[in-house]
């Protein structure tokens, strides 16, 4: 699996665009901000992107949404409990920011028992509110993207309006700390990290599992 990693826009969300080599199926997570970095990379590996995956619905996660749809056609995924935020922008918080960020409706909803496939590669959908209320994380090989539920030594926000601490932090012990410690965090804002760096250093999770 092949995984390049930008960081878009003043809110330095970061975006994945992860494929499988040989089929050169690929999926574009959370393309947070229109950026011909993103346009070049699709184009010059040839990459066909079968899959726009939302790790939640917050506005800067969706502003390049539109954008690599059009280009390529690839059907937009996001969890159920988040799907009404991509036509509204009161769901979406874009109005916070001083837009008003409406999308067309997803083309289907991330499911934790419905895998997504990428030629061999399988990528596993794991439910984890409390950022907000569809957020979910995506476990693919060695990598999970972490969306902005587990970021290096942080959390999410939970004070936004779907927000919830205590579920957010059960959570990351129950369903994200129990995987490898050697497993990479690609999160949706900051540096990587592992399962194991967070479990030792995280001060929101110290003495929770
Ligand atoms: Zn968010
Ligand atoms: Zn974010």
């Amino acid at each position: 699996m092949e995984v390049i990693k930008k960081s878009l826009g003043q809110m330095g969300t970061n975006c994945y665009v992860i494929w499988d080599e040989k089929s050169l199926e690929a999926a574009v997570i959370d393309p947070g901000f229109e950026d011909q970095r993103i346009i070049d990379i699709i184009k010059e590996n040839k990459l066909n992107v079968k899959y726009i995956l939302l790790t939640h619905g917050h506005f800067d996660h969706l502003g390049g949404v539109a954008q690599i749809k059009q280009l390529t056609d690839a059907k937009v995924l996001i969890h159920e409990n988040d799907a009404d935020c991509l036509g509204e922008s009161r769901r979406n918080l874009s109005v916070l920011a001083g837009m008003s960020m409406e999308l067309e409706p997803a083309d289907g909803f991330l499911k934790e028992d419905e895998p997504i496939m990428l030629g061999d590669i399988s990528i596993r959908v794991i439910h984890t509110p409390g950022h907000s209320k569809g957020g979910v994380c995506l476990l693919a090989g060695d990598v999970l993207f972490s969306g902005d539920t587990l970021f290096n030594t942080s959390i999410g926000r939970t004070d936004f309006a779907d927000g919830d601490l205590n579920e957010l932090l059960s959570g990351i012990t129950a369903k994200l700390f129990i995987l490898d410690d050697s497993m990479k965090v690609l999160p949706g804002h900051g540096d990587n990290t592992t399962i194991g760096y967070e479990k030792m250093n995280n001060p929101f999770l110290k003495g929770r599992f």
